[in-house]
């Protein structure tokens, strides 16, 4: 079964509400429904933003999903500053990046906050995209392929196969990310492959087959053809170049 392309943009911590709904528009203008035969868009702006991004998409009837950038495991409770499962499931918000390296580094995330995430997400039907990937440090090292795949390991512990095929999981290489070093393309299969096989021996083919593994660090208009042509490589989370409705567009269309 042939995997359909996912082009995801990450805007992190970018974008008033005025210049969320401002580019939501703007992307919307350019949305051709031949995007969506060979792609799923989904657009993933900081959490005040998303009912606004949600509603343009709605109301132009078209079918780029919305996603948020973090999530809490809790339903509710004293978790000041948190936002939950049933809070993001109100907004219309069908998507979720957990794991991102800048929570890891900057926020404390862990593997077992991942798995916590990624539980309570799917319970709820909102598809996790569970990010992974090695420091420059440990890529020097030559342990990527161990490190990765262990993160794998540990965001799906406990999940079932039914619902681990609704995750999809991003490879993210620390160095690559908002540095416009790109993995090469070797690099990035290289890794994107191994992930697919821990995604086999903990599930079977089936569901490693079906799952989407997208490549994230520095991808652009400029780079993605050569990324996307990998065999693992099923499309991309992207931060920099999503925030412009020009390389977005690029991006998506690379896909058709
Ligand atoms: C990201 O933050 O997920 C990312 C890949 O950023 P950039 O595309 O800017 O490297």
């Amino acid at each position: 079964m042939a995997r359909k392309y996912m082009m995801a943009g990450n805007w992190k911590m970018n974008k008033t509400i005025g210049e969320a709904v401002v580019l939501a528009q703007d992307i919307s203008n350019q949305y051709e429904d031949s995007w969506l035969k060979n792609c799923d868009v989904v657009v993933c702006p900081p959490f005040v933003d998303l009912k606004p991004v949600k509603t343009v998409f709605e109301f132009d009837r078209i079918e780029i999903g919305v996603g948020a950038q973090n999530v809490h495991w809790a339903e509710s409770g004293a978790y000041t500053g948190e936002i939950s499962v049933p809070m993001l499931k109100e907004t219309g918000c069908g998507w979720c990046i957990i794991g991102h390296s800048e929570r890891r580094e900057m926020f404390g995330e862990t593997n077992e906050g991942v798995n916590k995430k990624a539980k309570a997400l799917l319970a709820a039907k909102i598809n996790p995209i569970i990010c992974v990937g090695e420091s420059l440090a440990i890529r020097d090292e030559g342990t990527t392929l161990d490190f990765v795949c262990a993160q794998v390991k540990a965001a799906f512990a406990g999940i079932e196969p039914d619902e681990a095929k609704d995750c999809v999981i991003a490879y993210e290489p620390i160095w690559a990310i908002g540095t416009g070093r790109t993995a090469t393309p070797e690099q990035a299969q290289e890794v994107c492959a191994a992930i697919r096989s821990t995604i086999a021996d903990m599930y079977g083919a089936q569901v490693a087959e079906e799952m989407r593994v997208l490549y994230g660090g520095s991808m652009n208009p400029g780079n993605v053809s050569l990324l996307i042509a990998e065999p693992d490589i099923d499309g991309g989370l992207i931060g920099g170049a999503a925030l412009k409705k020009e390389s977005f567009v690029q991006l998506i269309e690379a896909c058709k």
